[in-house]
């Protein structure tokens, strides 16, 4: 009986951050004092953090110097926050073509490190983070938004997840054991789940018993409908189960509730901004107003990231779509000013002629960090043939090509080849929505 066991995990994790990482420490009790806070003090806390953002954005980024004097936001050394609307969108196009212009003076002072971003427009982007950013945005807003839900630190969770090492030849692991040890975390692969895989799945999923689980909304998707098809049952129910990186259809929502009995929450961000929001078992979704500020614009998402002075972010458009709602109590006891109808990432599972379905998404991942890709859209035309639709920014890279070749080989099959075609532009769906994958085999 799990329940009555003690977590030993908590404690130590905690002992650990106070130790090694000490604003994290204090950063999880900072929260459980901001998760109480009225509307109208969320309102007065986000103006502080907007204008201390601002007034260092002026002070020592050379591009918002200039874009912030013409918006009237600073006049003589002073935050006027009624013209923050006049601020032109930061674009991945503007990230690209100023570069240097957008890190602070400061940046290299401030313990910085390279990021890349995926990239909701299927566009990649090089983007430098400050320590502080991935305390809050990959840490503990993470640890936060499981505990909001009722997963403790250190209580089990599984994943449907990308497993690297199981992918990757010569993938270093050491880290990430003790790191899956210590959270107390199971990861399976989803990046590749032969029938085999998704049936010791669902054993795993009842022996083990996990409090929650985290998978990609396209993974849940087959491995329900695998379980469904084959009349397994999942016995255990999970508290929850959160759903991230890419779009959760209402019908792989339902189908995956059904399967495993327990709510399928949304949990939303991106690599360039981390985690945005989480949705509570009411549905609704719950910005961290303590590290983001967003707006929905012509139903387009705007973020501004108060956790990252290295590169200020300032009304970011990220690339994806939502509409949003006015701020309310929700019944779960928090305020929020849940974004609605939001759209992303599409993405789907190729298939091996084996029955193997490999998720597009780990090919996805593999592009993070090639700037020489502006856009692009994968295409599984047959077994044997993945199409790669580019647009270039600036020359093609033939050693990442050939790379990227031998990975579809390796995980595709021997005999899969890769057709490179280079476009002038991918379009969007009429909704506004980028098509990443597309797999034509029925
Ligand atoms: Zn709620």
């Amino acid at each position: 009986m799990n329940k009555f066991k003690f977590n030993w995990r908590k404690p130590l994790i905690y002992s650990l951050f106070y130790l090694t990482n000490r604003e994290v420490y204090n950063w999880i009790k900072e929260i459980k004092r901001l998760e109480k806070l009225s509307k109208n003090e969320i309102e007065e806390y986000q103006k502080d953090k907007l204008k201390k953002l601002l007034l260092h954005a002026w002070q020592n980024v050379p591009y918002y110097k200039d874009v912030l004097e013409q918006s009237k936001v600073v006049e003589n050394g002073i935050i006027n926050l009624n013209n923050f609307d006049k601020i032109s969108y930061l674009t991945k196009e503007i990230i690209r073509r100023e570069g240097k212009n957008i890190y602070s003076k400061d940046y290299k002072s401030r313990k910085t490190y390279a990021n890349t971003s995926g990239g909701s427009t299927g566009e990649p982007l090089q983007l430098i983070q400050d320590k502080h950013y991935n305390n809050i945005n990959y840490i503990v807003n993470k640890i936060y938004f499981q505990s909001f839900n009722g997963k403790d630190l250190g209580e089990l969770e599984i994943d449907l997840w990308a497993s690297m090492r199981d992918m990757q030849r010569n993938y270093g692991h050491y880290k990430e054991i003790f790191i899956n040890f210590l959270y107390n975390r199971i990861i399976l692969n989803s990046f590749k789940m032969s029938e085999d895989d998704m049936r010791r799945y669902v054993d795993i999923i009842n022996k083990k018993k996990p409090r929650s689980m985290w998978v990609f909304a396209e993974s849940i998707d087959a491995f329900c409908k695998f379980i469904k098809k084959n009349n397994l049952k999942i016995t255990h129910h999970p508290k929850f189960i959160l759903s991230t990186a890419t779009t959760l259809y209402p019908e792989i929502r339902a189908l995956a509730e059904e399967v495993f009995g327990c709510p399928v929450l949304n949990q939303y961000g991106s690599r360039e901004v981390g985690a945005m929001t989480v949705e509570c078992k009411y549905k609704n979704s719950h910005s961290f107003f303590w590290s983001h500020y967003i707006e929905v614009v012509n139903s387009e998402i705007v973020v501004t990231l108060f956790t990252n002075y290295s590169m200020p972010l300032i009304r970011y458009k990220i690339g994806d779509r939502a509409t949003s709602a006015e701020s309310f109590l929700c019944q779960c006891g928090h305020v929020t000013a849940p974004l609605k109808d939001m759209d992303g990432k599409v993405v789907t599972q190729f298939k091996k002629e084996n029955g193997d379905l490999i998720s597009s998404y780990y090919f996805i991942r593999l592009l993070f960090f090639q700037s020489w890709i502006k856009q692009y859209k994968l295409i599984q035309r047959d077994y044997n043939l993945i199409e790669f639709k580019i647009v270039l920014n600036g020359k093609s890279d033939e050693i990442a090509m050939r790379k990227f070749e031998d990975e579809v080989r390796y995980t595709m099959g021997e005999n899969c080849k890769v057709r490179w075609d280079f476009v002038g532009e991918i379009e969007p769906t009429p909704s506004g929505k980028y098509i990443y994958t597309v797999c034509e085999i029925k």
